[in-house]
């Protein structure tokens, strides 16, 4: 029978210590983390992530401050509330909702954020620490992912792993992270010609197109590990019932492989939790606590 890799399960636990870990240390440093979430505009699907990461601050004991934005905010007033937070002792990390309009310069506003409080690990600064394999703030989705392979002794070392997908987001940082962990690492993308053979080679394959039910049981090799990264709402014919599904067609897939991620319940609780990991990595940097949580920053 093919291993669930639970990512539900395991970012509940990785919650348990950083709920103790906060716990412990707070007399000392005389206030809890806190993390500001900026968020511009009205997309429905950023509301739901934004309460969502406003819950997990709140189940650990990271104070949460939420800046809801209107889309006519000028990128100035942006990068001024950005500067703002940067010197905002209380606040330890900070992230932009993305996406946003498409008016505003994403990547510019992403380097408005000090590097020490990029806790979404996208700036510049932290993608160019983690191409050196330096110590930083890691992005999240792909740190949540290492966390998973490990949880269940999954060697990445010397194994084939295929990447779908090319993000900045996911794609390109997951495949830094599976490189400095000596993987044999092929990112492919949209262009990639004969990407079901190429997928075919993998040990493990990971797949971040954000192409629902790309991945069937012909890209996949018996005894592989299958990590789906895609998130998918389908709604039925008659617009009643909606589901969630990822990149991979689970159903076919699950029969041949050695261990995949649900959809819902495996990537998706990792990446909020490793947001949570990173704040509290900024909080302890700052207050020179001791260090029992570099090892979840793959
Ligand atoms: P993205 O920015 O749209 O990037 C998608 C990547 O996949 C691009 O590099 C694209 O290639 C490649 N691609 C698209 N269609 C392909 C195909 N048919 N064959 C091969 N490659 C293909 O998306 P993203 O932000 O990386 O997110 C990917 C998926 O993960 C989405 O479903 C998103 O919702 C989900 N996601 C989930 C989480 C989570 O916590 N579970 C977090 C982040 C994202 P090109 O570069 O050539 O265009």
């Amino acid at each position: 029978m093919s291993l669930k890799l639970d990512g539900k399960k395991l970012s509940l636990e990785i919650e348990e210590k950083l709920k103790n870990y906060i716990y412990l240390n707070k007399t000392t440093v005389k206030r809890n983390p806190g993390l500001a979430v900026i968020r511009i505009g009205e997309d429905p699907a950023s509301g739901v992530y934004v309460k969502n990461k406003e819950k997990a601050c709140s189940r650990v004991g990271i104070e949460s401050f939420i800046f809801h934005l209107k889309e006519t905010v000028e990128q100035k007033e942006v990068e001024q509330l950005i500067n703002k937070l940067n010197l905002d002792n209380n606040i330890d990390g900070m992230l932009l909702q993305l996406p946003i309009p498409k008016k505003f310069d994403e990547q510019k506003l992403i380097s408005f954020i000090n590097p020490e409080k990029d806790v979404d690990g996208l700036n510049e600064k932290n993608i160019g620490k983690l191409v050196k394999n330096e110590s930083a703030m890691r992005s999240c989705t792909p740190a949540g992912i290492i966390n998973l392979l490990r949880s269940q002794n999954i060697i990445i070392e010397g194994k084939n792993i295929v990447v779908i997908g090319r993000s900045l987001l996911v794609g390109k940082p997951l495949s830094l992270m599976l490189l400095n962990l000596n993987g044999t690492v092929t990112m492919t993308h949209s262009k990639t010609i004969n990407l079901n053979k190429i997928c075919k080679e993998a040990d493990i394959l990971i797949a971040a197109a954000g192409k629902p039910n790309l991945v069937d049981s012909s890209f996949v090799k018996e005894g592989a590990v299958i990590i789906d990264v895609g998130i998918h709402r389908l709604t039925s014919t008659d617009k009643s019932k909606t589901r969630l599904c990822g990149d991979v067609l689970l159903e076919d897939v699950i029969p041949k492989v050695f261990a995949y991620t649900p959809v819902p319940g495996g990537v998706g609780p990792m990446t909020v939790t490793m947001l949570l990991v990173n704040t509290i990595f900024s909080w302890q940097k700052q207050f020179g606590l001791s260090s029992t949580l570099n090892n979840l920053l793959p």
